[in-house]
């Protein structure tokens, strides 16, 4: 049996620990998938602290993976040895429930599968895929710069581009990190005015060259009355886990403005006599399926959008998570298997 090298946690809680295990082989609908590169997420905690209901261990962690399919199982029309493809956390869906007769492949009722999850993820030299969770990579994307796309590209740009927003309206920005910094380029790049809001003044010029047209300080300033002296917001994107600066940003909305919650907070406080004073509203987006990370790989091709990346190889995976944990990474971390 040919082996691989697999980084698995082995019980809830449990260390990252590297293994070899047998290379899998894919089943009816699935592709094998030979991993290059796979992002490191900050929801790679809910695999490794057991934060979802169901986990089977030892599990790998990983839903931002990109590699070259290398084995098709039986039923797999359209993909092709030697495809480069992608796979985010949604691990696929099934196409017959009546959700998915609707069109609404993200709220799968049938299949709940999620990448690294409920199924092995990409922190591996092989992993297997449904066909319904694979994405195209194009070409000029290396497959270290597409990993992160998988998950904090569609999540933003996914979100960005269903809120409805229009080129030159206002889009603010709420935080600079592994969400924030793909966000302002979205924005940027879909032809919105663009304002990055962020904790001190020396995070300016990298939003500036992010492409933001403003800087907020929310340390110094008041987001809210800021974002109401340039207009007021149509969509604030909220990349950060504050409710705090949630709330600070909130009445910064203009009317019709939407507050988008990107990032888990337990609870949020809002001021409902301005929402329904303004037509605002408060609305969480679930990322995207395969098809959205497809079409967020493609933009970002075509506009120059680019995650900012620190690599690790696959053996050194443990140290990776940690330093992702600490908060320290800019912005992404990305294994890379050298495959
Ligand atoms: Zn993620
Ligand atoms: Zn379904």
């Amino acid at each position: 049996m040919p082996k691989m090298r697999a980084v698995q946690v082995p019980r809830a809680g449990g260390p990252l620990e590297i293994v070899e295990r047998d290379i899998p082989n894919p089943g009816p609908g699935f592709v094998r998938i030979k991993v290059q590169a796979c992002g490191v997420c900050h929801s790679d905690t809910v695999t490794k602290d057991n934060l979802f209901p169901g986990i089977q261990y030892p599990r790998v962690p990983g839903h931002e993976v990109i590699g070259v399919i290398d084995a098709l199982g039986p039923n797999v029309p359209r993909w092709k040895i030697g495809d480069r493809v992608g796979v985010g956390w949604n691990g696929g869906f099934c196409g017959y429930c009546d959700n998915c007769r609707h069109g609404n492949f993200f709220a799968c009722q049938t299949s709940t599968e999620v990448t690294g999850l409920s199924r092995d993820g990409g922190y591996a030299d092989y992993m297997l895929a449904p066909i319904s969770a694979l994405a195209l990579v194009p070409a000029d994307l290396s497959s270290i710069e597409a990993a992160p796309l998988m998950c904090a590209g569609v999540t933003t740009f996914n979100c960005l581009r269903n809120t409805g927003v229009r080129p030159g309206e206002l889009v603010a920005v709420v935080g600079i990190g592994g969400l924030g910094h793909l966000a302002i380029q979205y924005a940027a790049k879909m032809g919105c005015k663009t304002v990055a809001i962020a904790r001190g003044k020396d995070e300016e010029p990298l939003a500036r060259q992010l492409g933001a047209h403003y800087h907020i300080d929310n340390k110094t300033q008041d987001p809210a009355a800021e974002l109401q002296k340039l207009g007021g917001a149509k969509v604030i994107l909220a990349t950060v886990t504050s409710s705090d600066a949630m709330k600070a940003v909130l009445g910064g909305l203009g009317i019709y403005g939407k507050l988008m919650v990107i990032g888990a907070v337990p609870s949020l406080e809002v001021n409902t006599i301005q929402l329904l004073l303004g037509n605002q509203s408060v609305t969480g987006w679930y990322s995207g399926v395969a098809a959205d990370s497809e079409d967020t790989l493609n933009f970002s091709a075509l506009s120059g959008v680019r995650p900012m990346n620190e690599t690790f190889p696959l053996d050194r995976a443990p140290e990776a998570y940690d330093h992702m944990l600490s908060g320290k990474a800019r912005f992404r971390v990305v294994l890379t298997t050298g495959n």
